[in-house]
């Protein structure tokens, strides 16, 4: 069976990490949207010059834009995926559904890494980030000093990881992202995570939450 997860959460929470190795533990693909965009800009032509400038001050692109997309992703990755970073808003959430259910299916799960502000605040300050594999986590999960426990590159911190900058993704979280929490929980797929436990921890039960969730009544 092809599983089809969306993973919520606000900035900091450990998306991108979970994510991955959800989508590893599943054998489905794994979509982080910050990737699948900046290759669009690396290839260039028309929707890289459309997407550039946004991109450029931080912003999120328009739903219209976005959901053009992601048709081109999913259309071309049918085996089953996590996405992270999408949907971002109401208005996504409701374009999948609807691509979906185009095609007789409905979503899996919608998973929400749940962790307290504070606790997002204080990883801030802690995160670094491989440029070679984007493996990124707390300084104290690398292996010998800067290590990343990946590909044993040299992982440092990101750039983007200010302050305000957090405030500012976390604000359009809570604007966005909150709303779209509140109709997939009324949908009955919402499946809360708490995420503020050691990366390993999170990435067990978060497996073992989704595997009995969609094994019920259902052939694997
Ligand atoms: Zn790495």
């Amino acid at each position: 069976m092809a599983l089809q997860v969306v993973l919520l959460g606000p900035p900091a929470s450990g998306k991108g990490t979970q994510g991955r190795r959800l989508a590893e533990a599943l054998s489905v693909d794994y979509l982080g949207t910050g990737a699948l965009l900046r290759e669009l800009l690396e290839n260039g032509g028309a929707q890289a010059d459309e997407i550039r400038p946004i991109l450029a001050r931080g912003g999120y692109l328009p739903d219209g834009l976005m959901c053009g997309i992601m048709a081109e992703w999913l259309a071309g990755h049918r085996r089953g995926w996590v996405l992270d970073g999408f949907p971002r808003s109401v208005d996504q959430a409701g374009f999948l559904d609807s691509w979906l259910g185009d095609r007789g299916e409905a979503l899996d799960a919608a998973v929400l890494l749940d962790v307290p502000k504070p606790e997002l605040v204080a990883r801030i300050d802690q995160r670094v980030e491989c440029p070679s594999c984007r493996w990124s986590g707390r300084a104290d999960d690398r292996r010998d000093g800067a290590r990343c426990p990946d590909c044993g590159g040299r992982a440092g911190r990101r750039a983007d990881d200010r302050l305000e900058n957090f405030l500012s993704r976390y604000g359009e979280y809570q604007r966005h992202t909150v709303p779209t929490i509140d109709v997939y929980s009324a949908a009955g797929v919402l499946l809360r995570c708490e995420a503020s436990d050691r990366m390993d921890r999170v990435a067990e039960r978060l497996e073992r939450e989704v595997r009995n969730l969609t094994s019920h009544g259902q052939a694997t």
